[in-house]
């Protein structure tokens, strides 16, 4: 079959890789008919992190389930599946807790599992014709059956509930106010999720056009962040600070600094914005302290932040990856019951050998570029 593997920075090649087989009686073999590419992906594609020539990426994954294992009960061949992003074994504590990015059982090293990603487990990428799907009972949310809604519910794997999470993790109540920096797919999402849960303001900080215009055309106020300090922006359009603030845009904020010696800009802008008591939610990535990085503070994650000022607010402050199987049910339904329409951040859908040049597009974030997905 063909897959896309990373050969090195900013080099990713479609190639030919044995279709996978199943390797327990928990597996399935998921026939993809869509995956897509994400910002965490970039963190790999541009060499920032230990990933090994080699991986075939994809954690953003769907399609029709084709071979099962034998202890396999609550799936048929040909149903239709989406798979969170992260690999749980639904029985470790965490996993009980609903904290399935945290799953013990597949990776008891820190924290939790993914498809095709650097130091989350043996689990190949779906950006490929097959996927093995390991736990799968578990690991797969069922779909309606057909083609309807196929560029929504790709978005269940990842996106859309990272940016619900981001919201959560802000502690945010319906009627408040909420800056969300980052107009990338998880910013809009997240700038989304906060409309639909009945937000009175929300704010995305970016600068890049074509997603300040999305955010915008969703019911969002845009700030581009290059035609003046954004906080003060933001406090002149609201009458004030607002109550929660997303950061949706991650360690490679760093444009502006962001090193153990420079504080990250988004994180000191959001300790600035968000009124005293208010909430923190981080979504975006920062890396682990891998001792194979590159020698980079930000890239072996350490970041530096007014803590005093944060201490002074009496802010709270919540991260991590997003427990996706806490969501994606519920946010399945807003689909099918046509009370949320997130594909509208797609804005190109291609084939697998199309997903090269792809990758080179959304990284330098030209000629529109803001969700790719892929049908293999
Ligand atoms: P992206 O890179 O497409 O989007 C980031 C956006 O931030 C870009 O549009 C960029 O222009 C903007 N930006 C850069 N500097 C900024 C600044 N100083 N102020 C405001 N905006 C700025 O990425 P994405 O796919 O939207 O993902 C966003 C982050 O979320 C990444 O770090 C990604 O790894 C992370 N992520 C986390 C989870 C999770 O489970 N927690 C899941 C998916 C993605
Ligand atoms: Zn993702």
């Amino acid at each position: 079959m063909k897959a896309l593997n990373y050969k090195g920075p900013f080099q990713v090649k479609v190639e030919e890789v044995d279709r996978p087989r199943l390797e327990h009686p928990d597996d399935i073999i998921v026939k993809v008919t869509t995956a897509a590419i994400c910002g965490s992906d970039l963190h790999m594609y541009e060499g920032r992190t230990a990933a090994e020539p080699g991986i075939t990426f994809g954690h953003e994954n769907m399609g029709v389930v084709e071979e099962l294992g034998s202890g396999v009960t609550l799936l048929q061949k040909g149903d239709r599946v989406v798979m969170p992003f992260n690999v749980a074994d639904g029985r470790c504590r965490n996993c009980e807790e609903g904290r399935t990015a945290f799953c013990t059982g597949v990776n008891p090293g820190f924290a939790g599992g993914a498809y095709g990603y650097v130091a989350m487990g043996p689990y190949r990428g779906g950006q490929a014709q097959y996927i093995r799907v390991p736990y799968a009972d578990f690991n797969a949310l069922k779909l309606p059956s057909g083609k309807e809604h196929e560029a929504d519910f790709i978005l269940l794997a990842d996106i859309f509930p990272t940016g619900w999470h981001g919201v959560e993790l802000s502690g945010f109540r319906p009627g408040e106010s909420i800056a969300v920096f980052g107009a990338g797919p998880v910013g809009l999402m997240a700038a989304y999720s906060a409309i639909l849960r009945g937000a009175s303001r929300v704010f995305v900080i970016d600068r890049v056009p074509e997603r300040l215009q999305a955010a915008e055309k969703i019911g969002c106020i845009p700030v581009d962040f290059t035609k003046g300090d954004a906080v003060d922006q933001i406090i002149d359009k609201n009458g004030g600070m607002v109550d929660r603030s997303v950061d949706a845009v991650g360690y490679q904020a760093v444009d502006k600094g962001g090193s153990s010696e420079q504080p990250n800009v988004v994180l000191e802008n959001m300790i600035r914005v968000t009124r005293a008591c208010g909430g923190l939610g981080i979504p975006g990535l920062y890396v682990p302290s891998d001792p194979g990085a590159p020698d980079d503070a930000s890239a072996k994650g350490m970041i530096s932040l007014s803590f005093g000022k944060l201490f002074e607010k009496g802010l709270s402050l919540a991260t991590g990856q997003c427990n996706v199987k806490k969501y994606n049910r519920y946010l399945r339904d807003l689909i099918i019951s046509g009370k949320a329409k997130p594909s509208f951040v797609v804005s190109h859908e291609i084939g697998l050998d199309d997903a090269e040049a792809a990758y080179d597009k959304f990284d330098r974030r030209v000629d529109g570029y803001t969700k790719v997905i892929i049908h293999p």
